[in-house]
């Protein structure tokens, strides 16, 4: 994929050049890592809400304890709403903004998978849960439910931006350099020592 020079902005719809956004330093982790409006909509938006946005600052300043039970209230209802977050997040990322998968759909596929990792077989939480694109976003996989699944957050993090048989290429080679023969620390079956680790 190669990068744009241009961009649309998600509020005034005009095409610009990326040099008229921002990178994006929250969280969220978009696919170019700029923000979805462009300067010139956030500045706007900052100028006719200067007063509120200043006063939200003071409160915060003055009452850390209460915003702390604020957020901590939101956390709480966004764990009510693990599906409907998840896939309002996939809205925000995706391109086709139309093309996402709903939130009954990802429910139906956690309940489809019985909360399973299908990678490691590992049991999910909503903790350790992330949505796995088959076919990756950078490789042009959609955000429809059929490109999806809940995998273990490890395995999301190892594969990236790897299809399924690169990915368990990386496995292979991992567990084929280390000999295939993990040893036991301590007797301790949940330690293992693989031996390639010794070369270092
Ligand atoms: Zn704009």
């Amino acid at each position: 994929m190669t990068a744009s020079t241009t961009k649309t902005c998600s509020k005034c719809g005009t095409e610009r050049p990326v040099s008229d956004f921002a990178n994006s330093r929250g969280k969220q982790r978009r696919r170019d890592d700029l923000h979805p409006s462009c300067r010139v909509c956030r500045n706007a938006y900052y100028q006719k809400n200067r007063e509120k946005i200043l006063a939200q600052y003071a409160e915060y300043r003055n009452r850390p304890e209460e915003y702390a039970k604020l957020r901590q209230k939101r956390q709480q209802y966004q764990v009510k709403r693990f599906f409907y977050v998840r896939a309002s997040n996939l809205k925000v990322r995706a391109i086709c903004k139309d093309q996402t998968a709903t939130t009954a759909e990802i429910s139906r596929l956690w309940k489809k998978q019985r909360g399973i990792c299908p990678i490691t077989g590992r049991r999910l939480n909503r903790e350790s849960a992330q949505l796995d694109h088959i076919v990756p976003i950078k490789l042009n996989g959609s955000d429809l439910v059929e490109n999806l699944r809940w995998v273990h957050r490890d395995v999301n993090y190892a594969k990236r931006d790897l299809l399924d048989q690169d990915f368990y290429r990386l496995c292979w080679d991992v567990v084929s350099y280390s000999n295939l023969k993990p040893k036991r620390v301590n007797g301790d079956p949940k330690r293992m020592e693989s031996p390639c680790l010794k070369l270092f």
